[in-house]
């Protein structure tokens, strides 16, 4: 079976790679793919991400990396992969996921929707939190592997006025809300 494991990466998180490394032992293949939205502003452009996630998952034998548009469920056919993987934080992460999943069957009957638990250690990690830390200067070693944490303070140095560092595209502001995702 080929899974899709689609989502924003922005950035990846040792919590993604949980459900990465986890998956990649249940499927033959696993597609990590990352969504191209232009309703979002992402910290990082896609193609960051792609290398991001490349650099992350080098020692996966059975693992890609790629981006997609519009519907995952059309992606995923495409792909000719059989299962949509989803990591499951909270209760909040279960109502989003549960009508994207309801929804994604009304569109395809062929995809499954497969959701795997955080482990304990990364049920309250998300992008939107590294980013909130690192912004305000904090430390996030511990929470993305050690080449996007530099990435990411690359970023956020460019704003601070003694740093020679420079980014073509502005630091956007934080992501919107969780529940704001898409189908
Ligand atoms: P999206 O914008 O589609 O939610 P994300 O990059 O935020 O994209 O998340 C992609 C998937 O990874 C989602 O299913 C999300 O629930 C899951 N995920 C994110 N962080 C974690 C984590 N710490 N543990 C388990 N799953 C996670």
């Amino acid at each position: 079976m080929i899974a899709i494991y689609p989502g924003s990466f922005d950035p990846i998180t040792l919590g993604h790679l949980d459900i990465i490394k986890r998956g990649c032992r249940l499927f033959e293949r696993v597609i990590v793919a990352v969504l191209r939205n232009p309703h979002k502003t992402p910290l990082f452009t896609v193609q960051e991400r792609l290398d991001q996630i490349q650099q992350s998952t080098q020692h996966l034998p059975n693992i890609e990396v790629d981006s997609f548009e519009g519907l995952t469920v059309n992606y995923a056919q495409m792909r000719q992969a059989q299962v949509l993987l989803r990591g499951l934080r909270v209760l909040s992460d279960f109502e989003a996921e549960l009508q994207m999943a309801h929804t994604n069957k009304t569109l395809s009957t062929q995809i499954e929707t497969i959701f795997l638990a955080t482990s304990n250690e990364y049920s309250f990690l998300s992008s939107s939190l590294v980013k909130e830390i690192a912004r305000f200067g904090g430390s996030v070693d511990h929470l993305v592997p050690q080449h996007v944490a530099l990435d990411i303070y690359r970023c956020y140095a460019q704003n601070h006025p003694t740093s020679t560092l420079t980014r073509t595209n502005p630091v956007p502001p934080l992501n919107q809300s969780p529940l704001d995702q898409e189908v």
